[in-house]
């Protein structure tokens, strides 16, 4: 029997075509173009159902509220579909597949997003690869979690990060090695997929918490931070310098940071390196953070800890509790072994 992939078209420039006004999308025209390819009639390729968003976005315009809109579409269709493909906007797919990994509790199903820097409508164009190689991987049953294909390479969604905003390959995962690599053959990293886990779906909704992520520069005046840590922030992705260093010659900072912690704000320290670490604790100049009972987000991405902040409060936890939970490993988004109950 065929496999069966539901694909869920949100957007994004794969599917935009040429208008007086520049690029937009159109509706109706994937699921024509679809329609026209040659490939998807093969035996090999699973039958599909295109479902297309009303309205279509550009990506940039993606919120907490189009997440909890594709979850749910993917859990009402679960049962009837062996994967899911998700087509979307190239500038913000790696917070949607991020928030996705979080949301999607218990999946035990392939969903792939995909899209692609040169529209569907041109001639020369990367969207019809990744289409075609997205929909193998969603039927194939191998993954059974949200992952991202781009340009070769299937990565864990939660490890991606848009990489280039003009190359082929726009993506990447610094910090952990692509699930598969599609060559010749579509080369599957067995050892790296996640696990069956049998437990069935559930969608955990996000909810619209005030929080934030600031970038650390030379310079950055303490005022700035001052204000981003007023109420109503609840809790702050803070990129610094290396493996978790911030300025620490203006004092003022270390009273800024404690009054907001002892408020009840989560500040979480990633590093700005695209590879390695964040670990406060190493060098004096984190110690600020270290003493107002910061969280070293250590190898995660700052999609991956933003959108697993936005998880974990909205799962209602005490602020000790995301605390903790910040740095164990639930869904692969850090280099630890898996916390064991995988929430
Ligand atoms: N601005 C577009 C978007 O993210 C770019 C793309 O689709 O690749 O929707």
């Amino acid at each position: 029997m065929k496999k069966r992939v539901y694909i869920i078209y949100t957007g994004g420039t794969i599917g935009m075509v040429r208008t007086n006004k520049g690029y937009a999308p159109q509706k109706g025209y994937m699921q024509k173009e679809l329609d026209t390819f040659s490939e998807l009639k093969a035996d090999i390729m699973p039958e599909y159902t295109i479902k297309e968003y009303e309205p279509l976005l550009d990506s940039s315009n993606m919120s907490q509220v189009e997440w909890i809109k594709i979850a749910k579409d993917i859990e009402v269709h679960y049962n009837e579909y062996d994967g899911f493909v998700i087509l979307h906007g190239t500038d913000t797919m790696a917070y949607t597949a991020s928030a996705l990994c979080f949301m999607l509790e218990g999946l035990d199903k392939p969903v792939v997003l995909t899209g692609s820097q040169i529209p569907l409508c041109e001639v020369r164009n990367d969207a019809r690869e990744n289409i075609i190689t997205a929909l193998q991987i969603a039927a194939g049953g191998e993954v059974s979690e949200v992952c991202l294909y781009f340009g070769g390479k299937l990565f864990r969604g939660c490890r991606s990060v848009k990489t280039s905003s003009d190359t082929l390959d726009a993506f990447g995962s610094p910090n952990f090695p692509p699930l598969a690599v599609a060559g010749v053959r579509i080369e599957m990293n067995e050892d790296l997929i996640m696990k069956k886990k049998n437990r069935g779906i559930h969608v955990l909704e996000f909810g619209d918490y005030p929080i934030a992520v600031v970038k650390i520069f030379p310079g950055i005046q303490t005022e700035i931070l001052e204000n981003m840590l007023k109420p109503p922030l609840r809790g702050i992705i803070i990129e610094a310098l290396g493996v978790g260093n911030i300025p620490d010659r203006d004092q003022r900072l270390a009273s800024v940071l404690n009054e907001a912690a002892q408020r009840g704000v989560i500040i979480v320290v990633c590093t700005q390196c695209l590879k390695g670490y964040a670990y406060i604790g190493e060098y004096e100049t984190s110690s600020m953070l270290v003493d107002a009972g910061a969280v070293s987000g250590y190898d995660m991405t700052a999609e991956a800890a933003a959108t697993k902040l936005y998880y974990l409060l909205s799962k209602g936890y005490s602020v000790e509790r995301i605390k903790t939970l910040m740095h164990e490993n639930l869904r692969g988004e850090l280099s630890k072994p898996l916390h064991p109950d995988m929430i």
